[in-house]
């Protein structure tokens, strides 16, 4: 009863501390954004305090769609949800379907193993017509909003060559000049051991810990069975982050996968170097809470 007491105190003194900045100790700023899905998760953020929307999933939207949304509902829907965000910077990601989720109005192959298919922007590449709409309504939206756009599923460095010149044609056409900086999600070993061949391509990177765990340590993120493999603390992922991190070298980095949103593992990810975190709304004054505990200047090495 005591702990749980002590808990309730410390979740509304996080709440009430949530709009400040997340400042270390040794004074070092740490940014926490809140990845979200729809209207009321942006409007979860903006309550708890988040910096910024570092992961927008457009699935849902996508999933809920008898036929494929034209570029003007693509851009309705976005708009209508991050208005509230609106002057913030907001990172939008690309559809990440395939796998375990299948688009209604497409017939897509079944797959033995469609983890390891055609998800993502495999899948994106292979239906232009999917990616081109989203990237013509992400560019339109970006006149008016802070966009950053995010590639799901990267493996390879072809990939983003091929979405950025896409994207630059496709603005190039609707003349728009500004084009929003393009980002590689690394939630594949071969990313992460190959962050340097991506480096000419993206902007920025954002670590997608929820595949790159499941990936790395071969078990299926939704698969009871193999549950007790799953561990996203493992050394072998804390070995890769320090990989990626040093990879990225001045290239802006942040991790958004469910790992940022677990407190106790904050400093050994502020240890490896990171400053930017995106986790789910209700996290967001708990994690800045946990940052502001730390003092990097006493950390030990952390992997
Ligand atoms: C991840 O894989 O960690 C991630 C953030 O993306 P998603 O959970 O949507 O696959
Ligand atoms: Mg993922």
């Amino acid at each position: 009863e005591k702990q749980v007491e002590q808990y309730q105190v410390s979740v509304v003194n996080a709440k009430n501390l949530c709009h400040e900045p997340a400042i270390t100790i040794d004074g070092v700023n740490v940014e926490v954004m809140a990845n979200v899905t729809c209207r009321e998760d942006v409007e979860q953020a903006l309550e708890y305090g988040a910096d910024g929307i570092g992961l927008y999933r457009i699935e849902s939207f996508y999933l809920s769609q008898k036929m494929l949304p034209s570029e003007q509902e693509v851009l309705d829907e976005m708009i209508q949800t991050l208005t509230p965000v609106k002057g913030r910077p907001i990172t939008v990601r690309v559809l990440d379907v395939g796998g375990d989720k299948r688009l209604p109005f497409l017939n897509l192959p079944l797959e033995d193993d469609p983890f390891l298919g055609r998800r993502g922007i495999r899948l994106l590449l292979k239906y232009p017509d999917l990616l081109s709409t989203q990237i013509t309504a992400i560019a339109r939206l970006s006149q008016e909003f802070d966009i950053r756009v995010l590639v799901p599923m990267v493996t390879l460095a072809p990939e983003m060559e091929r979405v950025r010149n896409i994207f630059a044609t496709i603005a190039t056409d609707a003349g728009i000049e500004n084009i929003p900086a393009l980002g590689a999600m690394i939630e594949t070993p071969a990313a992460a051991l190959c962050v340097d061949d991506l480096l000419e391509y993206a902007d920025f990177f954002s670590i997608g810990t929820n595949d790159l765990t499941q990936y790395t340590m071969a078990a299926g993120r939704e698969n009871p069975l193999v549950s007790e493999y799953f561990i996203e603390e493992h050394p072998a992922i804390f070995k890769l982050l320090k990989i990626i991190f040093d990879q990225a070298g001045n290239t802006p980095i942040s991790l958004c996968g469910e790992l940022a949103g677990d407190k106790k593992v904050i400093p050994r990810i502020l240890g490896v170097g990171f400053r930017s975190l995106s986790v789910p709304p209700p996290l967001v004054p708990t994690i800045k809470e946990a940052i502001r505990t730390i003092n990097l200047g006493t950390q030990e090495n952390f992997c």
